[in-house]
């Protein structure tokens, strides 16, 4: 799509607005913004994701009587992530890593050698939406786990903290003794074809009685600190070998079985936090368009439509997937990197082609700046010309602008 060009207002008259705004009834909190609406055509999936938003406040919105500060993310390129796709672990000291089996000692030296090389990680959730924050200095990375819940994959310690024996352990583990490099995951599960091995001895884990209630523990754990379940089918079947009736009841039955887990453990007040987004299983599409149709029109019982579709490896290399507001991103088509130690070097030999974050401070704002987009554009485009901040592209909250020379686009979500 081509990025939305929009005439930027004199910044006195955006001021104007601002101050305007501060005149409406106060409120006493910030009102999350909505999700932005995804749009699916039957016809053409493919629309582009992101719309206008509105020139002036909507009467509706939220006005803070109190000024925010607003810092601006800045990507001197078009942010880019890689995203590793992992299976299964192996807790085993010595064990050798497979194609779809990773050695925890492994997992390690990938999480070691590309912190070192200054990747932070980053949610999956977050970067489809183009909320793409980071610490300054820091490249990012996102990690996904495949065909969860398996125990090497989370398990809970008795403490109630992921055991070093599995691999979101490993990662916790790692994020709490560098905490920059932040915690956050992909996991991509199916709950109806396998139970989940809740005990551990000596490397080797085994099924007893009350795995369901373990398996919710660990799953409400890892919504709550954004090691964060995705749709995967509920049987891990090829979608080209089932109806569209079929493919749309894989993804119900997985939604609700999750639902259901974090139900048994009380934590129903978490499923407001679980993002729409599927993941293919072989990396196998349905072959008819009502199946793929199906995909499309998914809607999960919070009623949040499908961000995207995610993919496995794709066959020309390791590449990276552009934030939303890219002209080539398509988000029925983010494919991913494989993992494994050759991978994680080719990464890093890329990453020239990753950009690093900055800051930008962009002062005080009195009104919503989420619904006072104007204003805060102005305010990027004067540290811009007044050489406080560098050109390139702006995330503020859940605006994205790209500053180039005189000229400020903004991508509306
Ligand atoms: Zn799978």
């Amino acid at each position: 799509m081509v990025p939305m060009r929009r005439k930027i207002l004199p910044l006195a008259v955006l001021i104007g607005l601002a101050l305007a705004g501060c005149q409406a009834p106060a409120s006493s909190s910030i009102r999350p913004t909505p999700q932005p609406k995804i749009e699916t055509t039957a016809n053409n999936p493919v629309e582009p994701t992101f719309t206008p938003t509105p020139l002036a406040p909507t009467p509706t919105a939220t006005i803070l009587a109190e000024p925010i500060e607003l810092t601006a993310t800045v990507w001197g390129q078009l942010p880019q992530v890689p995203i590793l796709m992992y299976h299964r672990f192996d807790p085993r000291p010595g064990a050798r890593s497979s194609r779809f089996t990773t050695s925890l000692d492994e997992f390690s030296q990938h999480l070691q050698t590309l912190y070192d090389a200054g990747f932070s990680l980053i949610s999956l959730s977050d970067w489809l939406r183009g909320e793409i924050h980071l610490q300054e200095g820091r490249r990012p990375l996102i990690i996904s786990i495949d065909d969860l819940f398996f125990a090497d994959q989370i398990s809970l310690d008795e403490n109630g903290v992921p055991a070093l024996y599995s691999a979101v352990g490993v990662l916790w583990d790692f994020a709490q003794k560098n905490p920059d490099f932040n915690f956050h995951a992909a996991l991509f599960y199916n709950l109806g074809d396998k139970g989940y091995a809740n005990h551990y001895q000596n490397g080797v884990f085994s099924l007893q009685d009350g795995w369901r209630q373990a398996r919710a523990e660990a799953i409400a754990w890892a919504v709550e600190h954004d090691a964060m379940p995705m749709n995967h089918f509920y049987k891990h079947p090829y979608l080209d070998q089932l109806s569209p009736e079929e493919i749309q009841q894989q993804m119900a039955d997985n939604d609700s079985a999750l639902r259901e887990a974090l139900a048994r453990v009380g934590r129903e007040d978490l499923n407001g936090r679980l993002p729409n987004i599927l993941a293919l299983p072989y990396v196998v599409l349905p072959d008819t368009e009502a199946g793929l149709q199906a995909l499309y029109d998914y809607i999960n019982p919070e009623g949040a439509p499908v961000a995207a579709i995610i993919a496995g490896d794709y066959a020309g290399g390791p590449r990276l997937l552009p934030a939303p507001f890219a002209p080539e991103y398509d988000r029925w088509h983010v494919s991913r990197i494989s993992a494994s130690t050759s991978s994680v070097t080719a990464i890093v030999e890329r990453i020239d082609q990753i950009p690093t974050a900055s800051q930008c401070k962009l002062g005080e704002f009195r009104g919503n700046p989420h619904v006072l987009p104007e204003v805060v554009s102005a305010a990027i485009r004067e540290k811009v010309h007044l050489g406080t901040c560098p050109p390139g592209y702006y995330v503020v909250g859940q605006l994205a602008f790209l500053v180039q020379g005189k000229e400020i686009i903004q991508y509306a979500p």
